[in-house]
């Protein structure tokens, strides 16, 4: 299994990284773990055969990890690419569409089927993903009741298992605590490094984890304390870097 981070960049814009964007190949197929600005013009300056992505997922939708998915599907459908395509949603998949039309980016012209579905549904049509839902979101809950807005809250964790060992992907969290369930035993681990507190990223030292590589512009010094700590297993991410298992 092999992982490109292709955007590790955060919610504020940089000038040499992308938003959130990862690449997995396991097998023949190949999935976009987030897709936030700058996925699409990568992915072409990598020569990647975009037309033949089994699947996107998106963990929350927060514009770093969502705004690249337009470019993505606009950019497959001037490709004239005709493989069906998955996009997992964590929340209101079945008003996706109508918010595509906003941008004139309408299914019905692709040569491609694009098949919405939740990210729930993830695990039941690729077994080998697991996933589980974290605490990233739960601060927008004074503004969501006090408005009475349809938002869910829902963001999510996954992990892939594959014969040498598994890869998992925090997308963002508000605490490690939250996801420990599901990431406890992997071999590689995409940690969010920016927004739990050090003091809850000082628990994957206890956990069973052979690699753990900090993303999302994880502060300096939380990656120098964890590295004084357990210099073997506390890395940070490198934009255009691939990882392998
Ligand atoms: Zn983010």
């Amino acid at each position: 299994m092999k992982l490109y981070a292709l955007g590790t960049g955060s919610g504020m814009a940089s000038k040499d990284l992308n938003c959130s964007c990862y690449l997995v190949e396991r097998e023949d197929k190949s999935f976009i773990l987030d897709c936030g600005e700058g996925c699409t013009q990568t992915l072409v300056r990598m020569d990647y055969d975009i037309c033949e992505i089994e699947a996107i997922i998106i963990c929350h939708f927060h514009p770093d990890h969502l705004c690249g998915v337009f470019m993505l599907l606009q950019t497959m459908y001037l490709k004239k690419r005709t493989k069906p395509l998955k996009l997992y949603l964590p929340e209101r998949e079945d008003e996706f569409l109508g918010f595509m039309q906003y941008m004139y980016l309408f299914d019905e012209k692709f040569a491609y089927a694009l098949k919405i579905r939740s990210i729930l549904d993830l695990p039941k049509d690729y077994p080998y993903f697991s996933l589980v839902e974290n605490d990233h979101l739960i601060g927008y809950t004074a503004v969501i009741e006090g408005g009475n807005l349809p938002n869910q809250q829902r963001a999510y964790s996954v992990r892939i298992a594959g014969e040498k060992g598994d890869f998992a992907y925090s997308s963002d969290i508000g605490s490690i605590k939250s996801i420990e369930g599901l990431i406890d035993g992997v071999h590689t681990f995409i940690c969010d490094g920016l927004h739990p507190p050090y003091e809850e990223l000082e628990r994957l030292l206890g956990l069973s984890i052979k690699r753990v590589i900090l993303t999302h512009e994880t502060p300096d010094e939380a990656i120098k304390s964890l590295k004084a700590k357990d210099a073997e297993r506390f890395e940070a991410i490198r934009q255009g870097e691939s990882y392998t298992i």
